[in-house]
């Protein structure tokens, strides 16, 4: 419920209050901190009201009493109890949700609170907050940004999820196409400029960060999803021009070029008038731009040539590249687990801003069905027919699984495929699985990454009244792909039996490449 409530204030905006999420004292608490923490790491906006024990049992060992507030402290931007009764509707948490850089709130209600009686007139009502107060980045940081843009020979622009947040789509947009600068997006910045724009260099991610004598950084942290922006993933000396809205961001492992302090949205109007003003365009026959073009056939002519292997069990191109056939294109795509996401994100295009919702910034499994149906709500409030897919590995779909019976409960037409390779990153083919049990108890003599072959996760979805496909060949996940995609009142899992062998095309450089500090 706390990640589902996240994604619901990511998925709405800012400027109406975020999701609340309500949660039982003690142990209720403490497993929606992971929502929380997730949520402020991942800068989204989200309010948490937990129950305690009563304020006259503190230290009593009270029914699951816990020292919520202070444990809320790490995880939250606030996290109070109100003084009394009459104060709680103070907007401060609200304020607090979704001003600046976005995060979590905590407020805790004693029990005793439930029960108590105020004179209505003693209540201070307050109107909800202002919207957020929006800022621009100093005229002088814009001038020297784009003179630093001008000096350039191989600029990129990076759009992360800020940037999707405080929805600057328009502006990035009309950036991207006046400068003809090449841009990459972040995992979830995907879809900010639609993934199949000439400029987006996705393919070619690795070259295009090596190599790029300038960074423009439009709502994205230098943290471990960009390598820390430090050698060998980046050159030593590359000038970084930062965007943010947090000023304490701004240098974080890397001295910036130029910092711009402000809303993602006003700085980038702010950089469209400077760069129309100097008439600033990056040519389209430059030779950084033949270096990634390059890149980029090689790299997609290697992804075709394993999305069309004909061999069986099927390999993750293949599953995706199917899927990428036959989904809509205007629809959530919900995704976590290692190579299922990783492979998913470059294989499954993003033509809109926010349609993707993934392990984020802390990398967190267990969010994927919460997300699903957070972005199932927020579909039916906004555009009823847009569809929501969400891609589990087998492993991360087993942390919040029985999600599927809320799915079913509301009847929120989401399409859940499992991509499932029997394990933890990879598990063991049922042959083999058979030959080592041979050797014994399994709890001793399986691999712990190994997870029960061929496991008929379609059948929890028919148990609650949905449709279950378990599909092993290309034909078989085509028909399934199609019966779901047209049914848009039924909720239904596609179970996708891969090879547990299947990898990841070779990469120049390991996911977690140590940095040069
Ligand atoms: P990604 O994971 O896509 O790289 P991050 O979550 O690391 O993105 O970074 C998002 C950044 O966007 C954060 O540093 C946050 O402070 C910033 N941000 C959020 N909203 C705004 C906004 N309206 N204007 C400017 N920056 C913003």
């Amino acid at each position: 419920a706390c990640y589902a409530a996240s994604a619901v204030g990511y998925l709405t905006g800012r400027d109406i209050p975020p999701a609340v999420c309500l949660v039982v004292s003690g142990p209720g608490f403490l497993h929606a901190l992971g929502g929380m923490a997730n949520a402020t790491i991942n800068c989204w906006p989200l309010i948490v009201i937990g129950g305690s024990s009563d304020r006259n049992q503190e230290t009593m060992g009270a029914f699951q009493e816990f020292p919520q507030v202070e444990a809320g402290r790490l995880y939250n931007k606030l996290s109070v109890r109100p003084s009394s009764l009459e104060v709680i509707p103070k907007k401060k948490a609200v304020r607090t949700s979704i001003y600046g850089r976005p995060g979590s709130c905590y407020i805790d209600i004693p029990g005793d609170f439930v029960n108590l009686q105020v004179n209505k007139s003693s209540v201070k009502y307050t109107e909800c907050c202002l919207t957020r107060p929006i800022s621009t980045a100093e005229p002088y940081a814009v001038s020297k940004a784009v003179s630093i843009i001008a000096h350039s020979k191989q600029p990129l622009l990076i759009i992360g999820k800020g940037a999707a947040y405080s929805r600057a789509e328009n502006s990035i947009r009309k950036l991207v196409d006046l400068s003809g600068l090449p841009f990459l997006p972040t995992p979830m910045g995907k879809g900010v400029v639609p993934d199949n724009h000439p400029n987006c260099v996705a393919a070619a991610r690795s070259t295009a960060l090596q190599h790029a004598d300038v960074i423009i950084l439009l709502g994205a942290r230098l943290n471990w999803i960009l390598h820390f922006g430090l050698p060998p993933r980046f050159q030593q000396d590359v000038k970084v021009i930062q965007i943010d809205i947090c000023a304490e961001e701004l240098g974080n492992n890397v001295r910036p070029a130029a910092v711009l302090l402000g809303d993602i949205n006003a700085v980038t109007e702010q950089l469209l008038e400077e760069v129309s003003k100097r008439l600033l365009k990056h040519p389209s026959n430059s030779e950084w731009w033949k270096k990634l073009r390059e890149k980029i056939t090689s790299n997609e002519e290697r992804s075709k040539e394993l999305a069309l292997q004909k061999s069986l069990p099927m390999n993750y191109y293949t599953v995706f590249h199917h899927i990428r056939e036959l989904i809509p294109e205007d629809c959530i795509l919900v995704s976590e687990g290692a190579n299922t996401m990783d492979i998913g994100r470059t294989m499954l295009p993003n033509y809109y801003p926010r349609q993707r919702l993934d392990a984020g910034t802390f990398g967190t499994m267990g969010v994927g069905l919460g997300f699903a149906v957070a972005a199932a709500m927020v579909a039916k409030n906004q555009k009823p027919e847009k569809r929501v897919i969400c891609i589990e590995g087998d492993s991360a779909f087993g942390f919040s699984g029985m999600e599927l019976e809320t799915i079913c409960r509301y009847n929120l037409p989401i399409l859940v495929i499992v991509v499932n390779n029997n394990g933890i990153y990879a598990g063991l083919d049922a042959s083999v699985w058979k030959e080592m049990l041979k050797g014994g108890d399994p709890t001793t003599c399986m691999p712990p990454v190994s997870l029960l072959p061929n496991s008929h996760y379609e059948e929890i979805m028919s148990a609650f009244g949905g449709k279950g496909y378990f599909v092993k060949t290309p034909e078989e996940l085509q028909n399934a792909l199609k019966a779901s995609v047209a049914d848009k009142q039924t909720p239904s899992l596609i179970n996708v039996m891969i090879d547990p062998r299947s990898e990841r095309k070779k990469q120049e450089f390991p996911w977690l490449t140590r940095s040069n500090m």
